[in-house]
């Protein structure tokens, strides 16, 4: 069966280099799915789970905004931070979901504060997400 390369970098770090057979990405329009031999393509990526698929096994992938890239059978996710299922620590996740919630409480929505805190809260809610599902 045909593979692509696939691999999650963040500033800090390499997440994960691997030849998969498929991936499943948030992209700026909704959820893209790409095989092996995509077509080039680039775009925004929300915070969301990535799925990937490699040997006939799911994987998800927790992956905090910043942009996928598509070209010459590569899949290359510029993330601004990404978290392996064994990496998360499912406690901070859900101390930061509360933190979120109790911040997005007080706020008003047109606040910048507001949308800080409605980002944090889609990161500790893929985090946890994503931790349990190891
Ligand atoms: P917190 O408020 O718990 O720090 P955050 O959403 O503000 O959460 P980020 O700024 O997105 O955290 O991430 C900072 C660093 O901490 C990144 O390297 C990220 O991978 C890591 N990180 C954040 N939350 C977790 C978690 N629950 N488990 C493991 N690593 C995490």
């Amino acid at each position: 069966m045909s593979t692509m390369q696939l691999d999650i970098v963040t500033p800090e770090r390499k997440v994960y280099s691997e030849q998969v057979d498929m991936v499943v990405a948030r992209a700026a329009e909704g959820d893209i799915g790409i095989l092996p031999h995509h077509s080039p393509f680039i775009s925004p990526l929300q915070v969301t789970a990535v799925k990937v698929k490699k040997d006939g096994e799911e994987q998800l992938i927790a992956i905090s905004g910043g942009f996928i890239e598509v070209h010459d059978n590569k899949v290359t996710l510029l993330a601004e931070s990404a978290e392996l299922p064994g990496e998360i620590d499912v406690n901070r996740a859900i101390a930061a979901k509360e933190r979120a919630e109790n911040r997005l409480a007080d706020k008003k929505q047109e606040d910048l504060d507001f949308k800080r805190a409605q980002l944090s809260l889609q990161r500790a809610m893929v985090r946890i997400r994503v931790g349990k599902a190891r």
